[in-house]
């Protein structure tokens, strides 16, 4: 399997080489606020099989062991990482080329969800994060 995709000026790009473990759209008030959108919707992938092809973007630490990275030219947000847990990374679902593939399973974060905020899925749906169970 290659996937690719990169930001919206072309300055990064990256390949990704495994199927993607999971894709989900995140609620929450960080992503929100990093990105400008509603929600963000990630697909998570083994670190291994994921690599920049192209230019550099720029870390962020939204917050404590978190990083994320940006094309420092166009501003798009491509991942998203813990210094925790080295067995994933998450890419922004609608940075790949490609993205029509890789449906959400599930909606994380609604506890921050904005209140008019409507999808009309049956997709489950988590106050907090799918690992957390609830
Ligand atoms: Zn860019
Ligand atoms: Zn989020």
């Amino acid at each position: 399997m290659k996937l690719e995709g990169g930001c919206h000026c072309g300055a990064v790009r990256y390949a990704i080489s495994a199927k993607p473990m999971q894709s989900m759209i995140c609620h929450c008030r960080t992503c929100r606020r990093v990105s400008g959108g509603l929600v963000v919707a990630w697909i998570t992938v083994d670190p291994a099989a994921f690599a920049i092809t192209r230019g550099e973007p720029k870390p962020y630490s939204s917050s404590p062991g978190v990083a994320r990275s940006f094309c420092c030219d166009c501003g798009a947000q491509l991942t998203y990482a813990r210094e925790d847990d080295a067995s994933y990374i998450d890419i922004t679902t609608t940075t790949l080329d490609d993205p029509d593939p890789f449906p959400p399973s599930h909606h994380s974060w609604l506890s921050h969800d904005i209140a008019w905020v409507k999808f009309g899925d049956d997709l489950p749906k988590y106050r907090k994060s799918r690992a957390d169970g609830v």
